[in-house]
């Protein structure tokens, strides 16, 4: 048997969210009537703890190429997004023995950290996430880490839906690319007119969001 590579190629990675029933084929229906002929249920990869540590493990090697991530730790934060991403900052922030993880959740819609995190506590940031689908949520994190004085020094997920901002913009500081296992090339039909699957008569799953 050999040990998997640090960081496994983009199909290598899909083929383990594939295993792991995280990266699905079929025929998708969202709430919205959108059709897809994917879907991404990320929590499952991470309910097997050796996927979880070789996913994480290799996207804090690519946060460790990162000389603004490299040179601040261990004295970094790890920040999630939302709930969803938790698992990933736990995995990610013991594979780069950072010091502290904070994770936002969303109040009346509006995206924020829980009360009592203060100002000056919080070290440089690093966002990770598990998936990207419109750089919203990651790029929305950004502002409130900036609300709490603190930089973000860097950011990754392990999916990334092509045709998103490859990069988040941080006012008054440089851009920070957003780093990902795979890049995904997303397929989407506004409805079932379009939809090839639809044509073929396939069935379709309904998803939940
Ligand atoms: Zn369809």
């Amino acid at each position: 048997m050999t040990m998997p590579r640090l960081i496994p190629e983009q199909h290598e990675v899909l083929e383990m969210l594939k295993r792991s029933g995280a990266y699905r084929e079929g025929h998708f229906v969202y709430p919205s009537g959108q059709h897809t002929p994917h879907y991404f249920q990320m929590p499952l990869a991470f309910r097997y703890y050796d996927t979880a540590r070789v996913l994480a493990v290799a996207l804090s090697r690519k946060l460790r190429l990162e000389k603004d991530v490299s040179s601040a730790l261990p004295k970094v934060s790890i920040i999630s997004p939302s709930p969803g991403g938790i698992p990933v900052a736990f995995a990610v922030r013991e594979a780069l023995s950072a010091e502290q993880i904070y994770w936002a959740e969303r109040e009346e819609g509006k995206r924020m950290f829980r009360q009592y995190v203060n100002a000056g506590e919080v070290h440089p940031c690093v966002i990770v996430d598990d998936i990207s689908r419109t750089g919203t949520a990651l790029q929305e994190t950004v502002e409130i880490v900036q609300q709490l004085g603190a930089r973000v020094i860097g950011c990754a997920v392990i999916v990334r839906f092509r045709g998103s901002a490859p990069r988040l913009e941080v006012p008054g500081d440089e851009p920070v690319p957003i780093l990902s296992l795979v890049d995904f090339d997303a397929k989407w039909y506004d409805s079932g007119d379009a939809c090839a699957d639809c044509k073929q008569g396939a069935a379709e799953e309904h998803v939940r969001f």
